[in-house]
């Protein structure tokens, strides 16, 4: 076997994560689940979002929602047709790094605001010019607002189901003035200035979103119970019985529905176990921290997310190109790789590169060449360069799939959920979609959870749950509305 590639197993078993750390692993969440359940400010934040019910799929109507993701922010408009179905007209852009993490607030929510404006130009001109005629004339009508649902994907202390406080950014944003403020009110207000017949009806989760979304189209009776998402970041969110729910007694809200006597929670588990009790750490995974604008913060989600994953490989990489030789000719001299191919730059691997390894069954690995060439300028990438990479892949990926399983597992046991026939999971995000097996490996993972085994499995049923952001706010604009939460105008 070559240098090279008895490295890179060497470094693949670093990744192995055993089922005894998965039995671990889904001690120690259901252990914080039970903490954040009673008490403010926990590990696992455990978020109550104010919602109450999960739609059944005959809810109708016409809807907006905007998502501020990670990567996108995406405006959609979205009618409900009453029957699981529903279309979908939408735009996306991708947010300038700069908008990030210099500005004020104040200039991120305008910038969002002015992307509405335009899709309501564009798809929507008619209501709009309508709604401006009547504000100049002073008969502008409160029902001729669109109930807009607000997918805002970081923490968030939610203190009604249109209103709650930034907790802190995540995935690179780093907007300081905005941390406290009530994220509603900061878009509504940018709105106003714009005059759009907007009204930000809710403040949606995106792991809740694509939980309602799920809900609002997966077949048959049984309504969906936890929505995870696996993209930039992960996170998931699931029904909880509102007795268990004990922190709900401290905390200051507005009111809600109890009839229902569940509602759904929000877990922010991409920051399960920060202290590290539990989670396997490699020398990537510190160095990775380490050099992260948040170190000790979000460490599940450091494993397993989109916009950690490629930055792990290319640390691994990095390593296997200055002790192995990686990309380098055989005689170390002429090497193979320009000063400027993105190996050298932090966060320079896109985790799009480990689908693609991973995907690639040949024996000649040709489109793992040709994607080390399209992503690190690699040039002419030998066969063991080519299966050293893949090995290491093939290794970060799973790991991530087999951590996914912790939350999921750890939340089915917890609720006991698993006593039921059927049990409906809706995912989104990138990696889960794109990310070959990525469900099979988290299902292997969570068989191997006694409590779960085969039986608990095959009880489980996941659905990727499209457009989840987009159709799961309006789901929840709708059930605000219906509820007659009126955001101050
Ligand atoms: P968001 O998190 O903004 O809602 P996505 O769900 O599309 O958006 O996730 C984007 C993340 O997924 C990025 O970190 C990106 O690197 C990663 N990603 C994009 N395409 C793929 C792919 N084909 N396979 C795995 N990861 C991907
Ligand atoms: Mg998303």
């Amino acid at each position: 076997m070559s240098a090279v590639i008895e490295e890179a197993t060497r470094i693949a078993r670093q990744f192995e994560y055993s089922p005894e750390e998965v039995q671990r692993g889904v001690k120690e969440y259901i252990r914080e689940v039970e903490e954040g359940l009673s008490e403010e400010g926990t590990t696992l934040s455990q978020i109550p979002t104010f919602v109450t019910s999960v739609p059944n799929g005959t809810e109708k109507g016409l809807y907006l929602a905007v998502d501020l993701g990670g990567t996108n922010f995406r405006v959609c408009s979205i009618d409900l047709h009453g029957n699981h179905t529903f279309s979908l007209t939408q735009s996306k852009i991708m947010i300038p790094r700069e908008m990030m993490t210099s500005g004020s607030a104040k200039e991120l929510f305008l910038f969002l605001a002015r992307q509405i404006e335009s899709f309501l130009r564009i798809h929507h001109n008619e209501h709009f010019e309508a709604h401006l005629k009547r504000k100049i004339a002073g008969t502008a009508r409160e029902e001729d607002l669109f109930d807009l649902g607000f997918t805002f994907s970081f923490p968030v202390r939610q203190l009604g189901i249109n209103k709650g406080t930034l907790i802190r950014w995540t995935k690179g944003f780093d907007i300081p003035d905005a941390v406290g403020q009530d994220v509603c009110a900061l878009l509504q207000e940018a709105i106003d200035e714009l005059n759009l017949p907007v009204r930000v009806a809710a403040l949606v989760n995106d792991t809740v979103g694509t939980l309602m979304a799920r809900s609002y189209t997966s077949p048959g009776e049984t309504g969906t119970f936890l929505g995870a998402i696996f993209g930039t970041g992960t996170n998931g969110a699931y029904v909880e019985k509102l007795n268990k729910i004990t922190k709900m007694a401290k905390i200051e809200h507005s009111d809600y529905d109890k009839s229902t006597g569940e509602m759904i929670i929000n877990a922010e588990w991409g920051s399960f176990d920060n202290h590290l009790s539990v989670l396997p750490t490699t020398e990537y995974d510190r160095q990775l921290d380490a050099d992260s604008n948040n170190p000790g913060i979000q460490m599940f989600e450091k494993r397993v997310s989109g916009m950690f994953l490629g930055e792990i490989l290319r640390l691994v990489l990095l390593d296997l190109h200055k002790s192995q030789g990686l990309f380098k000719p055989a005689s170390g001299s002429d090497v193979f790789i320009p000063e400027s191919s993105s190996l050298y730059r932090q966060w320079g691997i896109d985790t799009s590169l480990l689908s693609i390894v991973e995907a690639d069954k040949s024996k000649d690995l040709e489109q793992v060449k040709s994607a080390l060439k399209d992503h690190l300028k690699v040039e002419r990438a030998s066969e063991n360069d080519c299966k050293a990479v893949q090995t290491v892949v093939h290794a970060i990926g799973k790991r991530a799939a087999r951590l996914a399983a912790v939350p999921i597992a750890a939340t089915l046991i917890s609720t006991g959920k698993l006593k039921e026939e059927l049990v409906d999971i809706g995912v989104d995000g990138s990696l889960v979609e794109f990310y070959p097996n990525f469900e099979g490996y988290l299902r292997e993972a969570m068989r191997e959870v006694p409590e779960v085994g085969e039986a608990g499995d095959k009880k489980v049923r996941i659905g990727i749950s499209k457009d989840g952001s987009g159709v799961g706010a309006a789901l929840i604009a709708l059930v605000a509305s219906k509820e007659g939460a009126k955001p101050q105008l």
